[in-house]
């Protein structure tokens, strides 16, 4: 795999950060995962848009090639052959040679810039869309500013494992009796055709996904409803789902081991699923 790293694109066993990098010392980092369909990247600009907000709200500099972030993107996904998958960009406070909890200097430590890609044939095509997934709801104890998309995932992980070992596919966390969002998604229930998801805050992270599948939704005439919804009021929801670049529209069938709503996949996400894809694929650039 061929990969991108301050300036250079090189195969991955010569990328090379530091050690005092303050990503890897303090999850001192920002990043976006963009997902490809048909070698097309789908919702760049939405992905940019928060990149910046990320880096602003974290007076974070923009690295040198913010503005050549497209034609990184479009190299990697050629250089790798990529045609269905993601594109995983990192950005971080950079390294100022020595562990320090002040920021650097921004004119003399620089940001470093790291993207990937990661080929996942069949994402569009994925099975447990078919079927749907299992998730248990566990405490949300993350810190306050989930708007950021830093790269402090270790909660999120273990939240996942968590799912595992309870014989699920991820985990919804709860705080204050409300739903916040999944381990690495946005969090949806659907009751009476009503489309029911957390309203945007700090406590949630604000998903690409999540605003082009109510854009596509609120055009296909279906009814939206912003706000937090609890996890009792999940269990007796008609149907559940995720949204994120990486699983697009995935439906949840069961929750802390009972079923929603029939137990199965329902239409409102499979129909979800099949707009978010088909007008995706349309604007992919
Ligand atoms: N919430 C969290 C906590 C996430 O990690 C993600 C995925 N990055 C999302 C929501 C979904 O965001 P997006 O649709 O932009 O992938």
């Amino acid at each position: 795999r061929i990969v991108y790293v301050n300036g250079e694109y090189l195969p991955e066993e010569e990328a090379t950060v530091s050690i005092f990098d303050r990503a890897f010392l303090m999850a001192d980092g920002v990043y976006e995962v963009t997902s490809v369909l048909g070698g097309k990247i789908i919702d760049f600009d939405g992905h940019i848009a928060r990149l910046e907000r990320s880096l602003n709200e974290l007076d974070m500099q923009k690295p040198e090639a913010f503005d050549d972030l497209l034609s990184i993107h479009r190299e990697l996904v050629a250089k790798n052959a990529i045609d269905e998958g993601m594109i995983y960009l990192q950005v971080t406070r950079g390294s100022a040679g020595d562990r320090d909890f002040a920021f650097p200097d921004p004119e003399v430590v620089k940001p470093t810039l790291v993207l990937f890609t990661q080929s996942k044939p069949g994402l569009a095509d994925n099975p447990a869309a078919k079927t749907g997934i299992k998730v248990i709801s566990i405490d949300d104890i993350r810190w306050g500013r989930r708007d950021i998309k830093t790269t402090q995932l270790l909660y999120p992980s273990m939240g996942k494992m968590m799912a595992k070992r309870a014989g699920a596919d991820d985990a919804w966390m709860v705080e204050d009796g409300k739903v916040t969002e999944g381990t690495s998604n946005n969090a949806y229930i659907v009751k009476d055709g009503k489309i029911i998801t957390r309203e945007l805050s700090t406590d949630i992270l604000h998903g690409i996904t999540r605003a082009a599948v109510l854009r596509f939704a609120k055009e296909a005439q279906m009814k939206v409803e912003e706000r937090s919804f609890t996890i009792d009021e999940a269990k007796q929801a008609d149907e559940a789902f995720v949204t994120s670049a990486s699983t697009f529209v995935m439906p949840v069938v069961e929750l802390d081991g009972a079923p929603i709503g029939s137990g199965s996949v329902g239409p409102v996400a499979s129909r979800l699923r099949e707009i978010y894809l088909e007008e995706s694929r349309k604007v992919g650039i």
